[in-house]
């Protein structure tokens, strides 16, 4: 019980730690087999135009088909994988199921004009930018087709390896896309020094809009920086229709959130893609 427990603070946790390291082992050995067992998956949210009501672009989510523990999102994997070097394998899993994913779209005549993946700070390393060309090349992807999320945290690392990676990443063609903006140690200065095409307003800010006046005065402080440094705008977690009326009034560029749809499977995807969307928000 706990009070036994509070008396017994080292062997609480001692065993605590054991059982948790060995949970962690497993989910090591656990992940390295998740990929030749094809047991990840990637999820799509669509990002929806709001005056055309079109899909615009889609965001890649990964999720882990465990034979065991069920459906895992990417918080219960991905700290995990970036810590223990297994982030390359992951990514390079996500890289290449987007790409093939959007050769399938392509080849059947439907039609995504960008599809996102998200970057970890950990597959920043020199060359990246030909290594994804090599994984687009033989799918017939154009770069501008894959848009690369980043977070501020990463833009924080600002070295001069960081920049000209940056650089070789715009000038190949990918659309560069700054992911939970706001909430990082937002230094207003990468925003001029890097090649960024998109900025993502996290869902912190977009969350009471417009009842939330802290909010509407962030998330209007935001969309004028973007439209005065010509930055194109997502507004991410949209849940509700009057978050999604004031940010269209706003005009924000594309809206991403449950209120549009949720993260979706490939087929029903696939679905939305062919029959469209609700109507626009207005
Ligand atoms: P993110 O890139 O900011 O992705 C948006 C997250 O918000 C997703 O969570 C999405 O399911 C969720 N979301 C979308 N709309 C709404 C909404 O209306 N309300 C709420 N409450 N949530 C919404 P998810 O899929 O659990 O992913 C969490 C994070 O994991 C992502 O945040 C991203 O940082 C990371 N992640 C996901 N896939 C990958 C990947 O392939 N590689 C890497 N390195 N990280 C990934
Ligand atoms: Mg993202
Ligand atoms: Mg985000
Ligand atoms: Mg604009």
């Amino acid at each position: 019980n706990r009070a036994k427990q509070a008396d017994q603070p080292y062997l609480f946790y001692s065993a605590e730690m054991n059982r948790r390291s060995l949970a962690r082992i497993k989910l090591a050995t656990d992940l390295h087999h998740a990929i030749e067992r094809n047991e990840l998956r990637l999820y799509f949210q669509p990002q929806i135009n709001p005056e055309s009501g079109l899909i615009s672009g889609a965001e890649a989510l990964i999720r882990w088909q465990h034979p065991v523990r069920g459906l895992l999102s990417p918080g219960e994997f991905i700290p995990f994988a970036e810590e223990n070097g297994l982030i390359g394998l992951v990514g390079n899993w996500v890289i290449e199921a987007a790409c093939q994913q959007l050769a399938q779209w392509q080849q059947d005549g439907l039609h995504l004009p960008r599809l996102a993946v998200n970057l970890s700070a950990r597959q920043f390393q020199p060359g990246l930018a030909e290594r994804l060309l090599q994984v687009l090349r033989p799918y017939h992807i154009q770069p501008a087709q894959l848009e690369l999320e980043i977070t501020e945290t990463l833009l924080m690392q600002v070295d001069e390896r960081m920049t000209q990676m940056l650089q070789e990443l715009h000038d190949a063609g990918f659309t560069l896309a700054l992911d939970d903006f706001g909430t990082g140690y937002s230094n207003l200065a990468y925003l001029l020094a890097f090649p960024i095409d998109y900025l993502k307003i996290d869902q912190r800010f977009v969350r009471g809009l417009p009842y939330d006046a802290n909010n509407v005065a962030i998330v209007r402080a935001i969309i004028g920086i973007a439209q005065n440094l010509g930055l194109e705008l997502i507004a991410e977690g949209v849940e509700t229709i009057e978050e999604a009326r004031f940010l269209a009034g706003m005009d924000c560029d594309l809206l991403q959130g449950f209120y549009l749809a949720r993260p979706l499977p490939a087929e029903e995807f696939t679905r939305l893609l062919r029959d469209g969307i609700a109507q626009p928000v207005n």
